[in-house]
């Protein structure tokens, strides 16, 4: 069975919408990364955004086992209630992370070829990362 089909399972049970529940209580229906960044009400012109999608920190996808899995998906320090902006803007920092480290290891070992081969090597000063 892959890891996709394990997470729609857990997705499809009556714990995640206990869970579900019980996230959204805590953030009272609104979103919770709206109301981290001063959206919320009572802030001069901020608004109350309902929370509608139940987001996992740490995916789900990155449990190495069932259990492990199971534990990233109904653990509600796992999840956060957020509006669909949000959820869409929280994904792509997520993504534009990975890049960034992608890139960062590339330049490492690129860095370290260079040194390697060429001992009087210097890295010029001026130097802007590209790709
Ligand atoms: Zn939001
Ligand atoms: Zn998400």
């Amino acid at each position: 069975m892959s890891r996709d089909k394990n997470y729609q399972r857990l997705l499809n049970s009556p714990r995640w919408r206990e869970v579900k529940t019980q996230v959204w209580r805590r953030a009272n229906g609104l979103c919770e990364r709206c109301i981290r960044e001063g959206k919320a009400a009572g802030v001069p012109d901020g608004y109350i955004t309902p929370g509608v999608d139940c987001h996992h920190i740490k995916p789900v996808e990155s449990g190495r086992t069932v259990m492990e899995m199971e534990q990233l998906c109904y653990n509600p320090a796992n999840i956060e209630l957020l509006c669909i902006p949000c959820h869409i803007k929280t994904h792509q920092e997520m993504f534009s992370h990975t890049r960034e480290k992608v890139k960062e290891n590339k330049q490492r070992a690129r860095q370290r070829f260079m040194e390697m081969n060429d001992p009087h090597y210097q890295p010029p000063s001026d130097s802007k990362p590209t790709d």
